[in-house]
């Protein structure tokens, strides 16, 4: 499916696992919080399987992933998309880029970026304080070829702000609160806020639903739009599961996986956590009764406005 072939004002949501191990509940609210919003507003909704950073990856979870989501009900439209088919488009965003002198090669070993960082905003992760930002690429070519160099994308002071669908208006300059970030790291992986941006123009999404622990990230992927002339996409950061230490809920922290046969249950769950718990009268009902009842009950002012919470 390309962006020519959506509709003209058709919303179109997705939902971009990594496939880096199955499903779990946090994961399934962040599934059902997006393809809610698509399909309670008629659009489509698809899925992206972001499987660039290959130790992460597991060959079995992507098969894992679609199959309890078929087993959720959350069918998606047109076929997967997977990152790490998706090399010439990032190659050709990352060279626009360059051309546009937005990205400058940074030869700093990550000895040398911890010892430099400074603090980042608000207990933030640390940022880059822009020490290669003098460097030529002949410079760069000149030590290993350039396969020595990651690129970095140059930031300004301008600020950045976005209208979150439930937080409200958002706001951060990068340059001093995020700093320079990577586009490309010097092993040649794309990075996430570069994929992301290119595969959201090309899929033609029109509305991004994920959790609030990527509140961040969407500064930086909105500064990428701008520069590479893509359309801004709307944003809704849904609060994200918390597990008992107080931490997202992640396939790293080996958190529990959905199971298939008590999905009925995990659905339910997922929707409670998001606002909308099911009626008394649905108790014991399947998936599809659930999603029947969910798409018109849909809405973003259900949604509580936390970052993160706990599953009741
Ligand atoms: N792949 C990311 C994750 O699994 C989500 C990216 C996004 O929704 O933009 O956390």
């Amino acid at each position: 499916m390309t962006a020519e072939e959506v509709g003209a004002g058709r919303h179109r949501g997705r939902f971009a696992p990594t496939p880096s191990g199955p499903l779990h509940i946090g994961s399934l609210a962040a599934a059902v919080a997006s393809y809610l919003d698509a399909r309670s507003r008629g659009g489509e909704w698809l899925v992206r399987m972001e499987d660039l950073d290959g130790p992460r990856v597991r060959p079995a979870a992507e098969d894992e992933i679609l199959r309890t989501l078929e087993a959720a009900g959350l069918g998606w439209d047109g076929a997967v998309m997977r990152q790490s088919e998706r090399g010439e488009a990032y190659r050709a965003a990352l060279e626009k880029l360059r051309e546009a002198g937005l990205v400058y090669p940074c030869l700093c070993s990550r000895r040398e970026i911890a010892d430099s960082a400074l603090p980042g905003a608000q207990g933030g992760a640390p940022r880059y304080p822009g020490t290669c930002r003098g460097r030529s690429w002949r410079e760069a070519e000149g030590s290993g070829g350039g396969r020595g160099a990651a690129w970095r994308m140059r930031t300004g002071d301008e600020p950045v702000s976005f209208d979150d669908r439930l937080r409200g208006a958002q706001r951060s300059r990068l340059e001093p609160e995020a700093g320079d970030f990577v586009l490309r790291r010097a092993d040649g992986i794309v990075s996430y806020q570069l994929a992301v941006v290119v595969d959201d123009a090309a899929q033609g999404v029109t509305s991004v639903v994920r959790g609030a622990d990527l509140l961040d990230s969407t500064f930086r992927q909105i500064y990428l739009q701008d520069a590479l002339g893509l359309r801004r996409p709307e944003y809704l950061h849904i609060p994200v599961v918390a597990g008992e230490d107080g931490e997202k809920l992640s396939k790293q922290t080996r958190a529990h996986p959905v199971r298939r046969e008590t999905l009925g249950e995990a659905l339910r769950a997922a929707l409670s956590f998001l606002g909308h718990a099911p009626p008394e009268e649905l108790r014991g009902c399947g998936v599809e009764e659930l999603l029947r009842w969910a798409i018109p009950a849909w809405s973003v002012a259900r949604l509580p406005r936390t970052d993160s919470a706990r599953m009741g």
